[in-house]
């Protein structure tokens, strides 16, 4: 059992199976701690098969605290310092809420329930978003928050792993069972053949483009039905997301597509001329909880469960995960030993 596990009891090597974001990090932290790691997946180096393919990417763990157990905000935290570590050049200037005078009520309920902001009026909106200028009059700015671009800092994470002599075997699907040593298993949704109350929680983006617009940081418009943001990207992107539907389908439908459309054209007309770039929808794995779990079982470790919080989970677990094997030391509300 990895239970107690002392140093001198490490396997030899560590294979982690999956390279989404949340095996991404265990690969990295165990070969910053020494271990002779190996990644496999099953996609190709696009990644297209991995949910983290389509996350909006945004690192914000008081955002999230509107919503989310303390835990998220608590690892989330622990987090951004691990990102800052890893890639120094993450860009950490906050992100911005805002809403319409018609929701002024579900507003005024998530400065109430999150943490870590400072109310903002219409000024100070125009000066950290210039082409927001005079469209809201209140804002909620929390200024610790950062975010990446999962189609770019998934490669850059891949290539620190493999300077760091860690082979990643794409179009390799691997079984957990077939692997001999300390195997961790990161394979999101589809490890539901072995975590049979994993579920998938679709969630739609649509990417678009134009250069009419800037914007610096993710913004999210307070909406009825769902967390609704435009986080920018590189070269006059944007992506719009997400919806947060209870199904496995992977399509977008059209009401969604509508919903995501109005909610960019809501936040500034000028997304109305942008071009479509691309749209889909990824399946976040999710426990009935909507925690995540490390799961412990002899030689084989599950990291699953990130539901809406990969990116912002998954450096911290991986810290867990590393701090259990190598010292032994069990955060009791993530770790599960069988
Ligand atoms: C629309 C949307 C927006 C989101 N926005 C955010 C956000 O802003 N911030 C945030 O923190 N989180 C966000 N999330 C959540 C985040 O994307 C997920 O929590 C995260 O991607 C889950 O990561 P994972 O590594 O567990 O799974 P995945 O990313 O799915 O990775 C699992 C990998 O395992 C591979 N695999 C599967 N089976 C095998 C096998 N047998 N052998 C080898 N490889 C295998 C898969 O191909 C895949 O690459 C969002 C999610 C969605 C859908």
């Amino acid at each position: 059992m990895l239970q107690h596990m002392d140093r001198a009891r490490v396997p030899a090597s560590i294979s982690v199976i999956g390279a989404g974001i949340a095996g991404t990090w265990q690969a990295l932290l165990f070969a910053k701690a020494g271990c002779k790691v190996s990644l496999y997946e099953r996609s190709d180096a696009s990644m297209t098969q991995a949910t983290s393919h389509w996350a909006g990417g945004m690192l914000a763990p008081f955002c999230e605290s509107e919503a989310a157990e303390p835990l998220i905000t608590r690892l989330g935290l622990r987090s951004l310092d691990l990102w800052r570590d890893a890639l120094p050049q993450t860009p950490f200037n906050g992100s911005l809420v805002v809403a319409h005078a018609r929701d002024r009520a579900d507003f005024e309920r998530f400065a109430r329930l999150a943490s870590g902001h400072k109310r903002i009026g219409a000024a100070e909106i125009a000066e950290l978003e210039p082409d927001l200028g005079g469209r809201f009059n209140d804002g909620l700015f929390f200024a610790q928050e950062g975010h990446v671009d999962p189609r770019q800092v998934l490669p850059a994470l891949h290539a620190v792993l493999r300077s760091s002599g860690v082979p990643i075997e794409f179009k390799s699907a691997a079984a957990p069972r077939d692997i001999d040593g300390l195997v961790i298993d990161c394979r999101g949704i589809a490890a539901r053949d072995d975590c049979p109350e994993l579920r998938g929680v679709k969630g739609e983006i649509i990417l678009i483009e134009t250069p009419e617009i800037a914007l610096s940081r993710p913004v999210r418009l307070i909406h009825p039905r769902w967390s609704l943001y435009v986080v920018p990207r590189a070269g006059n992107r944007f992506l719009i997301g997400a919806t947060s539907i209870e199904c496995e389908d992977e399509g977008v439908s059209l009401r969604s597509a509508l919903e995501l459309m109005s909610a960019a054209y809501a936040v500034h007309p000028a997304f109305g001329e942008a071009r479509i770039v691309d749209f889909g929808a990824g399946l976040r794995p999710a426990f009935p909880d909507n925690l995540p779990r490390i799961v412990v079982d002899d030689s084989r470790i599950t990291v699953n469960g990130l539901y809406r919080h990969g990116f912002l989970l998954a450096p911290a677990l991986a810290e867990v995960t590393v701090a259990h094997v190598m010292g032994g030391r069990t955060d009791n509300e993530v770790v599960r030993c069988s």
